[in-house]
């Protein structure tokens, strides 16, 4: 599953991957978890050797959570969910992940956790790079208000400070810069069931997308 920032892929992605009884994987987090961890080491995030480097040296693992339903990163024997939702590291991390080596590197990972099936994947280039024989492969979108909507409610609901102009551009950069980069750039695989959930609820698309497996599975 593809889609631009804020569509709401990871809880579809949950949603989907409960019912099936598959894992998910938010494979986001793992260029949040490196971009985190750059800024910790004052790594310069233009300077792609030294953050290679950093994302070689760096153990990475993927554990289950106590629910057993997600697999969630971990580096160096610690968990990231926490520091990598922080505003600095959503900003910085479309910058990481334009970095050819990381994308190499953070792939090969992907490809070993999904190679035997059962598993829903999440990300940018997952349909199109990672698993482009998956069996099924689905782009979600929303309008930018929408999606800014959604973020704005989400951090209200977390007592976070929030402005809602801030949002609406963050969110744009962050598409700009997955849309226009030189390698595996966010688009549509041309065999992908493409959802619009400007007007869904994200129970809703996950209903959707589980009728779609239903009547297409082999
Ligand atoms: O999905 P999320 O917004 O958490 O991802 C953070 C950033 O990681 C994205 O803006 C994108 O630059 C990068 N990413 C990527 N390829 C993926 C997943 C995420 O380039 N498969």
């Amino acid at each position: 599953m593809d889609g631009p920032a804020g569509v709401g892929k990871s809880t579809v992605g949950h949603l989907v991957g409960k019912a099936l009884g598959y894992h998910f994987i938010n494979t986001g987090e793992m260029y949040r978890a490196l971009t985190w961890k750059a800024l910790e080491a004052s790594v310069d995030l233009n300077d792609e050797k030294k953050v290679l480097a950093l994302a070689k040296r760096l153990r990475w693992e993927f554990r289950l959570t106590e629910e057993g339903t997600t697999l969630r990163t971990y580096i160096d024997g610690q968990g990231v969910s926490a520091q990598i939702r922080d505003e600095r590291v959503s900003r910085s991390s479309s910058l990481v992940a334009a970095n050819p080596g990381v994308r190499q590197l953070l792939c090969r990972l992907q490809r070993r956790l999904g190679n035997d099936g059962g598993i829903v994947m999440e990300g940018r280039d997952i349909a199109t790079n990672v698993f482009p024989d998956a069996n099924f492969k689905i782009y979600l979108d929303a309008s930018i208000e929408e999606r800014a909507r959604r973020r704005y409610r989400q951090l209200k609901a977390a007592g976070q400070a929030a402005n809602r102009r801030k949002i609406r551009e963050a969110i744009l950069t962050r598409d700009l810069n997955d849309i226009k980069r030189k390698i595996n750039p966010l688009s549509q695989a041309p065999d992908a069931l493409v959802i619009d959930s400007t007007q869904l609820t994200l129970r809703q698309v996950s209903r959707k997308i589980l009728r779609h497996i239903k009547q297409h599975a082999r």
